[in-house]
């Protein structure tokens, strides 16, 4: 066997296992993403090689088998898949395609792509009889007492007719969450998605299990011949079945062109969270059923429709290293080096890996064909290996026992997960804490990018911050890439920051568990560098959001006399050690909000919760986000969560958003 052959034969294995565990199971092993991202491949393999298609491969067939248990149902007419589309070249070639075959005139309707499962209805004389699952397609399960328990399915129909209609049972993203809560509690195994919450709701034997299950169901299309009807396209079909009583979903739309239909697609990749339901893409139908039957279909889909499938947000790619840095604190980051690939629209050459502890439970080998994830502007990780494709002479990966910068040995600090190296001399450490100094959220010296701080360091012009600011435009324009005009910039960007607010050069000594907010809030209470230095633990900890670790911390801190020497030199070379900003002068009772600690939970309709948020702030009041002993008031919206359950079992006060406006107005 060659390798063509070879991966042609894998991957149809896999596929295979995959799409049982998926369609007859209904507990998936892998992504819909990742799927799909193996069957494309399997598709451009066969494309270019026809002679290696199985008769079985998954690309020849719709669906899974039908279940023991329940009766065969045999299809009128078949009931198809989608072929599919990823991105607008594929709209744009189908488009072409569909030209190409009937002209230029004629019109798509594009509908949302419910993310459930396909049924089958049939009525007779207006009285539901029947209905079944796609199953291979050509047979489906008769899953009619199921079916029988949701609501949104017309058990008689508003005229007499007989008539099979074809639609997406599906499960609310409130009934998925519910059902997943209540599982949890019972310690009962999840469901992946709610796609294959519906499909396992459908396929029990008892319906009462369906009916506890609160599923509803879209009708889209008419099952075979539409024209039957006297009905000549798709959208007046639609518009039929509704007066029939049928649930057909609204958001759909009549597009005269590919670029309308790019335009709704645009519309619904931004709009699709706010739906009720999973949506996992736009099907896009010709409309006239005259079109329809001169385009016709192939063995799987028809031709006269296609379905475009959200950008993937996970796939697979190879593990090619796995690269180690380390960070300020002396944390040893492993980040893995992929085989670059598309993800949720850009390209990833690298992804996060955490810790060891992930690699380690991971088994993540360099080699391995791994699962990257990317949802929105997340940072892509590593969150699988496929190990059917692991290559057979991989070996477990070994974090270092020494420090790459330094040399020293690495330690587990006790309750920590991360590997960390303890030398305070480590330059790797020195240069990321300067590095995070000059950073724009901290001290924002301009100029002051990596390769600079980097070749400052190697030449033994630095060795901590406070160097940096006896630096001389002689000594700049000496480095490389470095002019007279980008040394004399650097120069008055070291001037300037000596007058920051000194939240800034809190934040920016990298005092651990310190974070920009922290930071504001000790320099709006102490107002200058010294009083802090002062401060003791429980006068630190009665500051609301100042918890025990971040106290001991900054005492810890301020204690060491290397850190004392510090900021004597900072201070003597010029740099501001009070804070500038306005303090908030408003005593505690002055209005209901002042000193409070507030959390807002749930949807506000009135204000946006920024907007809530600036208000309260404004009043003296101080919004966290999460629920604690020291929280004073939860202020719950609509359908507020857990954190509502935990503020009502702390006794907190809990105001509506009625009673908030009230008070902010007064
Ligand atoms: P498909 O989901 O790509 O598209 C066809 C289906 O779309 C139809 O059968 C219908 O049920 C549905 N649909 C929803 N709204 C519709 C509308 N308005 N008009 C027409 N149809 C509409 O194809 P498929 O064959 O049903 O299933 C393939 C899907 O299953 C893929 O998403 C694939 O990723 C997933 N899958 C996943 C795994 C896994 O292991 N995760 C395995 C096998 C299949």
């Amino acid at each position: 066997m060659n390798e063509i052959e070879k991966r042609i034969a894998e991957l149809n294995q896999l596929l295979h296992d995959y799409g049982y565990a998926y369609y007859v199971l209904d507990k998936p092993v892998v992504s819909d993403a990742v799927y799909d991202q193996l069957l494309h491949e399997l598709i451009a393999l066969e494309e270019a090689n026809p002679s290696l298609i199985y008769p079985d491969s998954p690309t020849q067939r719709v669906g899974g088998a039908v279940l023991k248990g329940f009766q065969k149902v045999t299809h009128a007419t078949p009931m198809l898949s989608l072929s599919n589309a990823f991105n607008e070249a594929d709209l744009r070639d189908f488009d072409r395609k569909i030209r190409q075959a009937i002209g230029d005139d004629f019109s798509y309707v594009c509908e949302l792509k419910i993310d459930g499962l396909a049924i089958a209805l049939r009525y007779e004389n207006g009285v539901f009889v029947q209905g079944a699952t796609r199953g291979d397609g050509q047979v489906g399960e008769d899953i009619t007492a199921n079916l029988k328990t949701i609501r949104a399915i017309p058990l008689r129909l508003k005229q007499p007719v007989t008539i099979e209609v074809r639609g997406e049972a599906y499960m609310p993203k409130k009934s998925f969450e519910s059902l997943n809560e209540a599982r949890a509690e019972n310690g009962e195994e999840l469901f992946a998605n709610p796609r294959n919450a519906a499909a396992g709701s459908l396929r029990q034997l008892d319906p009462k299990i369906a009916a506890s299950r609160q599923l509803s169901t879209f009708i889209y299309a008419v099952g075979g011949d539409g024209e039957a009807y006297s009905i000549d396209s798709h959208g007046e079909m639609l518009d039929y079945l509704q007066t029939l009583g049928f649930p057909s979903n609204r958001e759909r739309e009549v597009c005269a062109t590919i670029d309308d239909v790019l335009t709704f697609i645009e519309k619904w990749t931004a709009m699709r969270n706010d739906l009720p339901y999973e949506i996992d893409g736009i099907v896009i139908k010709v409309n006239r059923y005259a079109h329809q039957d001169e385009l016709g279909f192939t063995a799987k889909s028809p031709r006269w429709a296609i379905a475009y499938k959200f950008p993937a947000e996970e796939v697979v790619t190879t593990l090619l290293d796995i690269d180690l840095t380390v960070g300020r604190t002396g944390v040893i980051t492993p980040t893995a080096i992929l085989a670059p690939v598309q993800v949720a629209g850009t390209t990833v050459g690298r992804a996060s890996l955490h810790n060891e502890d992930l690699i380690r439970e991971k088994d993540i080998r360099i080699g391995d064909t791994v699962i990257i994830r990317k949802a929105g502007d997340i940072i892509p990780e590593v969150v699988g290996v496929i190990l059917e494709q692991r290559p057979d002479d991989s070996k477990p990966y070994e974090m270092p026992t020494h420090c790459i910068a330094c040399d020293s040995e690495l330690i587990r600090l006790e309750g920590e997960v991360a590997l960390r190296c303890v030398n305070p001399t480590c330059p790797a450490q020195i240069a990321e804490g300067i590095k995070h100094f000059v950073s724009r959220n901290a001290m924002n010296i301009d100029g002051l990018g990596e390769k600079v701080v980097e070749q400052l360091l190697r030449e033994g012009y630095i060795h901590n911050v406070a160097d940096l600011y006896l630096l001389q435009i002689e000594q700049l324009v000496e480095l490389e890439r470095m002019g007279q005009k980008s040394a004399t910039n650097l120069v008055e960007a070291l001037e300037r920051s000596k007058e920051n607010s000194l939240e800034r050069l809190l934040f920016g000594l990298g005092i651990r568990h310190v974070g920009e907010k922290a930071a504001k809030i000790l320099a709006e209470q102490y107002e200058t560098m010294n009083a802090l230095m002062q401060a003791k633990k429980e006068e630190l900890t009665a500051i609301h959001e100042i918890g025990e670790k971040m106290a001991d911390s900054v005492v810890a801190y301020f204690e060491n006399e290397e850190v004392q020497l510090l900021i004597t030199r900072l201070a003597d070379v010029g740099i501001n050690m009070t804070y500038k900003g306005k303090k908030i002068q408003v005593e505690a009772g002055a209005n209901p909000f002042a000193g409070k600690t507030i959390v807002l939970t749930g949807k506000l309709e009135q204000l946006t919760r920024n907007e809530a948020k600036a208000k309260i702030e404004e009043l003296g009041g101080i919004v966290t986000g999460s629920v604690s002993k020291k929280t004073d008031l939860v202020i719950a919206g609509e359908d507020a969560g857990s954190k509502l359950d935990k503020a009502q079992s702390l006794g907190i006060e809990i105001w509506d958003e009625n009673r908030l406006i009230e008070q902010l107005q007064q």
